[in-house]
């Protein structure tokens, strides 16, 4: 597909960000170009018509995947639900908690935001350890929603991080 040969060259790569020994895979630098950009949104969608035709939702990921899921929830004219750090939302929320490198962390979803038996795609931009959407997994499942599909623009596959969780999983680009 030569739209995805287009959006893997425009993907930048920073190494040594935010620390050391850390290559950063930068989605920005698509954005930046309406034409690639919305290719990209063109792929995502027909990933998800194709792979789960009944899906009633998008939940996206802070904060990246707010800007690809927005877009891809519109397109497919169903709700858009996010997923956010602890303490960022308002209203009652529910939450899962997650380990990292150091410690934990808190995401949170708004009470009533997914509902119970709801069919919902995950979306993030990046896919590294999958800590982060084993966690989003959790807490949709805990709220009583099901999770169709996990979906990213960008896996890392040395770190394995599909393998943290057992929803069926999809990337546009893989390095
Ligand atoms: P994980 O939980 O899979 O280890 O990390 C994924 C989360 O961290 C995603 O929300 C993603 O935005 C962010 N992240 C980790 N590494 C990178 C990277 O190289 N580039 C970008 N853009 N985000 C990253």
């Amino acid at each position: 597909d030569e739209r995805i040969e287009e959006i893997t060259k425009k993907i930048a790569t920073y190494p040594d960000f935010p620390k050391p020994g850390i290559s950063f895979k930068d989605i920005f630098s698509v954005l930046l170009e309406p034409r690639v950009f919305r290719n990209l949104m063109a792929v995502l969608e027909e990933r998800v018509r194709r792979v789960c035709p009944g899906v009633q939702a998008v939940v996206g990921l802070e904060s990246r995947g707010f800007l690809i899921g927005t877009p891809l929830a519109l397109a497919l004219d169903i709700p858009f639900v996010p997923i956010r750090k602890k303490g960022k939302l308002p209203g009652k929320v529910k939450q899962v908690s997650y380990t990292l490198e150091y410690g934990t962390d808190v995401f949170e979803a708004q009470e009533s935001s997914i509902k119970k038996g709801q069919k919902v795609v995950i979306l993030d931009d990046l896919l590294a350890t999958g800590g982060s959407m084993k966690a989003a997994c959790d807490l949709v499942t805990a709220m009583g929603g099901e999770v169709l599909l996990c979906l990213v623009c960008i896996e890392l596959l040395d770190l394995k991080g599909c393998e943290k969780f057992s929803h069926p999983f999809d990337a546009v680009v893989k390095f």
